[in-house]
């Protein structure tokens, strides 16, 4: 067996096991044994049902049969029994409040069953054991089920991994078939990505002893290490990577930017208010990294309404008006990408107002059309221009701003002096795109990134390493602020109430639900989250038939969505019922109202930023959380956001309640379930950090490090949008 080797070449597969490893994304050897336990059971001893000892924690192999939900008489609860049983005797089972249990397993499966003995000796029972159906065939080395039992789980430990799983495959398949990687010896093959100095230093097993210690610990002290040591392993190579392409950056020469204090000066006066101490902070952060030795690769962090905008647009007024090295004439060029048409056009119309008194063309370019400014017949507007027009003026440079959506990035489209390339919302583009937009110049231009997704400062470490950051803590003076209430089930007609009162008044409201589709009617038993496509209809017809109520989601097509939102920016919908996806910088002032449906479902910092898209309006704003459980963590969670209004300081508090794994909802950071837990161990992070920069500066190409360097490669720009 070679690490390599694809799965299906040792292990007979059904074709379910085959798509739902493919689901987990598991193909070769190698990545079942990066596959790893979600977490450790204490293994009850094997045992057998004639001898079962009360009190006693037990695992036993055999069949389920005769299941049953029923109520107890008196009390009513749902009970569900039903009884093991294998070659020795039997024991009767009970699972209360799970009434769904029997739909679960057919009559007579195979199962892992375990739980501790309940009763006295002579009429014992197991109350709510856990069990496993373990599939007829499915155990590796085409052993059958019932040769299984006596294949003994590792005698030896006294903890049991469990793994996540999938459909068709189980945590007990994972176990057998990874231990059988192990006795075969095929992780002695893989390299190990972590110098052993840096091994030595932080105390690491390497990395076979670690991947014994993970899938078949002797005790947890080994589990424990393991886990450490793949998370160290995880967000090093991860450091290493950024540290990669920071190293590339600096070694390129940069566009020189001339007087840019002048201009930048010039610029903030030009405007009617005074810039936030943050956002100055900010510009001179910019015009340092203009005058510096090479192009800035800079993260400028800031809560929705803290005016980015202005930052970037200060940052473009200096870029436009420096001459390119050696010419009389002519201007430098900035390129600003933002992540959908309307935003795109949001900043086109921006950029218009802040820059009409300039000598100079802006641009926009989408999908659907390009646009410039300012039109040849009637000065002060824009004008429709054709593509092969705004795409010949861009290359030539006499368009000195373009902004625009991915449409951006395409190879057609080509600078004479790209020298500042801004991204807004850089999370929904990743690393690959960047690098594209940056690629469009004959010297690298200078790299401004923008995002409202407040993330803890681990987390921005691990993925925007390569930057240096700037923070916009403070929003500028006068801002209405946002009132948040949670709404008991009880009130909710009182808050649809407050909604009316809103609209009638000619204001807007967004409601966002946490799912997209109907509910499932196979899995009524589960508590079943609101769907947007099912609230819209509802709303409409029973709560607010009076007005018109919109419908948006992620799987609509792009098309369908540009054209949803423009009607709501338009006022034409008043109700704009959606799922996440407007947690995209939609910039609506006249709604006021933000009501959250299934509240605890959501990350904290996911619910700040989805309250930041009513904080522009100068009518007060309110928003609504209606959670669908009162559970006590999540109603301390959801009372932090009543009180709090620093999204940082609630994505920070999210990462302690909940996790990592849970921040921001389920999007794709490219980060495991592992990395995600090392995000709360600052210190671990900080020396995976340390430790990668100073390898890169020693050695940049790694070549004395030619496994990490794979690894890093692997990483770079795997950063996936949603
Ligand atoms: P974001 O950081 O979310 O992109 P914007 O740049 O869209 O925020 O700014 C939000 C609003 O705040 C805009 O209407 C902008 O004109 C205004 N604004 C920005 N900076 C200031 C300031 N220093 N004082 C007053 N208003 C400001
Ligand atoms: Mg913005």
């Amino acid at each position: 067996m070679r690490e390599n080797d694809l799965i299906a070449r040792h292990f007979r597969l059904t074709p379910v096991q085959t798509a739902a490893l493919r689901k987990l994304g598991l193909i070769t050897i190698r990545d079942l044994l990066y596959h790893f336990p979600a977490r450790y059971e204490a293994q009850g001893s094997d045992a057998s049902a004639r001898e079962l000892v009360p009190g006693t924690k037990v695992t036993l192999y055999g069949t389920l049969s005769k299941l049953k939900a029923k109520k107890l008489w008196k009390s009513r609860r749902a009970v569900t029994e039903g009884w093991f049983e294998d070659a020795t005797g039997r024991v009767k089972c009970m699972w209360f409040n799970q009434p769904y249990i029997a739909s679960y397993v057919s009559e007579g499966s195979f199962v892992r069953l375990a739980g501790t003995v309940g009763g006295s000796g002579k009429s014992p029972y197991i109350a709510n054991p856990e069990f496993e159906v373990v599939p007829r065939g499915s155990v590796p080395n085409g052993l059958f089920v019932e040769e299984a039992r006596s294949q003994k789980l590792d005698a030896r430990s006294s903890v049991l991994p469990v793994y996540p799983e999938s459909r068709g495959v189980t945590s007990l398949w994972f176990y057998h078939a990874i231990k059988r990687i192990l006795e075969d010896g095929a992780h002695k093959e893989i390299a190990d990505p972590i110098p052993e100095d840096i091994r030595k230093k932080y105390h690491l097993p390497d990395v076979w002893t670690a991947l014994v210690w993970t899938h078949a610990p002797e005790k947890n002290e080994h589990a424990e290490a393991a886990r450490k040591r793949f998370a160290f392993e995880e967000i090093f190579i991860m450091q290493t990577a950024r540290a990669q392409e920071r190293a590339l950056n600096d070694a390129q020469a940069p566009f020189l930017i001339s007087n840019g204090e002048t201009h930048a000066e010039k610029f903030l006066a030009s405007i009617n208010f005074p810039p936030t101490r943050a956002q100055s902070c900010a510009i001179v952060d910019i015009l340092k990294d203009f005058s510096g030795s090479h192009p800035m690769a800079r993260l400028l962090e800031g809560d929705v309404g803290s005016g980015k905008t202005l930052v970037a647009a200060a940052a473009a007024y200096t870029v436009v008006h420096s001459r390119p090295t050696g010419r009389t004439s002519g201007t430098l060029q900035v390129a600003y990408m933002a992540p959908t048409e309307i935003l795109a056009t949001q900043h086109f119309q921006s950029f218009i107002e802040y820059f009409r008194h300039l000598p100079i063309n802006i641009a926009l370019i989408t999908g659907s059309g390009c646009w410039k400014f300012p039109s040849k017949v009637s000065r002060g507007k824009p004008t429709a221009i054709s593509r092969v027009q705004l795409l010949k003026w861009v290359e030539n440079g006499e368009i000195a701003m373009v902004v625009g959506t991915h449409a951006l990035i395409q190879k057609s489209v080509k600078f004479r002096n790209l020298a500042l390339a801004i991204v807004d919302e850089q999370h929904k583009f990743g690393t690959k795109q960047r690098r594209a937009l940056t690629k469009k110049s004959s010297y690298a231009p200078h790299f401004l990134s923008m995002t409202a997704t407040p993330i803890p400062r681990t987390l921005a470490l691990t993925l925007y390493g390569d930057l240096d950051i700037s923070v916009l803590d403070e929003l500028p003076p006068g801002r209405a602020k946002v009132t948040t209430r949670i709404i008991k089930k009880e009130d909710r007609a009182g808050a649809y109430e407050s909604v009316r009162r809103e609209l009638r008044e000619g204001r807007q409201a967004f409601v966002v639900c946490p799912r997209i589709e109907e509910p499932d009617p196979e899995k009524m038993n589960a508590l079943q989250a609101k769907s947007a496509k099912a609230e819209a209809k509802h709303l409409q017809k029973d709560v607010f038939p009076e007005f018109k109520v919109g419908l948006l989601h992620g799987a609509m097509a792009q098309k369908e969505k540009d054209h949803c939102m423009q009607e709501f920016a338009a006022g034409k919908i008043q109700v704009l019922v959606a799922t996440s996806v407007v947690e995209v910088g939609l910039n609506v002032p006249n709604a006021t109202v933000m009501m959250i449906e299934g509240a605890e479902r959501f990350g904290l910092a996911q619910l700040h930023q989805l309250r930041g898209r009513i904080m522009r309006s100068s009518h007060p704003p309110h928003c609504f959380l209606l959670p669908e459980t009162f559970g006590q963590v999540s109603s301390k969670r959801l009372r932090a956001l009543e009180k709090s209004s620093d999204g940082f300081k609630l994505a920070e508090a999210d990462l302690e309640t909940r996790g990592a794994g849970d921040l921001l909802g389920r999007r794709q950071w490219g980060i495991s379930d592992i990395g995600m837990e090392a995000l709360k161990n600052p210190r671990l992070i900080q020396a995976a950090r340390e430790e990668a920069f100073a390898l890169v500066r020693e050695d940049p190409a790694l070549r004395r490090y030619q496994e990490l360097a794979a690894r890093a490669a692997s990483v770079s720009g795997a950063m996936h949008s949603e």
